[in-house]
């Protein structure tokens, strides 16, 4: 029988959608194992964190209410997931693997003497144990894993999991945690935070993402591509080229190793393709490529092609799109 604990962190008073996802993916694991699922929420709303867990799953919903946990620190964090995930004896850690969580997994897993686990997709189970199923090669397999730990961290890869019926009626426990954790864990402080102008909209929930890369020649064609994905409603995306290369900030960055985003439209702009960007974009519904060179391999991935110079092409569709829209 596992005992499952899901880190449900919050946006605002509500769930985020990857800690919508982890309690999914805890409940399945719970039916399939016979145990339980339990959660832990943190911060002034934590309490309604922790009903909307009990609605999603959880019979024992843990609540941290310090004010100090309201913004992400890596630290207090960690330190506060531990304590619960220590008093509440389970055997499995489970959060999503969003930027947070790309953060956390290892740290909780070190701390705990614990395997760590991501990019998980999927288990099944023999005798109550699990196996894990993530990705691997870029997406182009899956492959199995089991752990040898007592505790196993496991990071839920993003927009992998159908969410939870929501149960308004269920009932469970909120339990408030008795922790303060306090400003000295802080090790790094941040002091201003300088609103991107590139980034409005979480890459993770756009769904409309217009996406540059080294085609796109330097920081200046990104305001046309800016321009193209405000007036869609979008959001900006960019490949590591573009992002390594300075022209817009990391936190832009699609695919393996930056944001994995599951949008409707997704505009690929002088975006070669390579196979670290496309695991990025494996959920996307409609890709459509905008490049010189018609044998990118972004062209085996797109629905729809365009080969022709951006300078050309993006200009005018925005122009096109300013007479349909505005
Ligand atoms: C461990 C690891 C992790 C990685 N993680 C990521 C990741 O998360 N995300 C990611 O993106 N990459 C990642 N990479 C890097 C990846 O391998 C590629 O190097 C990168 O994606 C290439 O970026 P790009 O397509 O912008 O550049 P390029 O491959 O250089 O492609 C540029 C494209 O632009 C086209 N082009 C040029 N001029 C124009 C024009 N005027 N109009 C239209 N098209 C034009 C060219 O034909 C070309 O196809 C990772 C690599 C490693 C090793």
């Amino acid at each position: 029988m596992s005992r499952i604990l899901v880190f449900a962190n919050q946006q605002g008073t509500g769930l985020s959608s990857g800690a919508k996802e982890a309690l999914a993916f805890g409940s399945r694991l719970a039916s399939s194992t016979g145990g339980e699922v339990r959660s832990v929420t943190f911060g002034p709303f934590a309490e309604a964190g922790a009903k909307e867990a009990i609605a999603s799953g959880a019979s024992i919903a843990y609540t941290i209410s310090n004010p100090l946990l309201t913004e992400y620190d890596v630290e207090l964090f960690v330190n506060s997931i531990q304590t619960v995930f220590q008093q509440s004896g389970a055997d499995i850690l489970i959060l999503s693997f969003d930027k947070m969580g790309k953060d956390l997994v290892g740290r909780l897993a070190t701390r705990n003497c614990a395997s760590a686990i991501t990019e998980v997709v999927d288990f099944h189970t023999s005798n109550d144990k699990p196996t894990w199923i993530r990705p691997i090669y870029g997406d182009k397999a899956y492959g199995e894993y089991t752990t040898t730990r007592s505790k196993v961290v496991v990071g839920i890869r993003q927009k992998s999991q159908e969410l939870a019926v929501i149960d308004e009626k269920a009932v469970g426990e909120i339990i408030p945690i008795d922790y303060s954790p306090s400003e000295e864990m802080i090790v790094t402080k941040l002091v201003v935070k300088i609103q991107s102008a590139l980034s409005d909209i979480r890459l993770e929930d756009a769904s409309i993402i217009v996406s540059g890369g080294r085609g796109v020649g330097g920081p200046e064609g990104f305001n046309d591509l800016q321009t193209l994905a405000k007036l869609l409603g979008g959001t900006l995306g960019a490949s590591r080229a573009a992002c390594d290369a300075g022209w817009v900030p990391s936190n832009l960055q699609v695919g393996q190793t930056g944001a994995v985003v599951a949008p409707d439209l997704y505009i690929a702009v002088g975006i070669s393709g390579a196979s670290q960007h496309l695991a990025g974009i494996t959920n996307a519904k409609t890709v459509v490529a905008i490049n010189t060179d018609p044998e990118a391999p972004i062209y085996k991935r797109a629905n729809i092609g365009v080969v022709a110079d951006y300078k050309t092409v993006i200009p005018a569709l925005t122009e096109k799109l300013k007479k349909v829209l505005v």
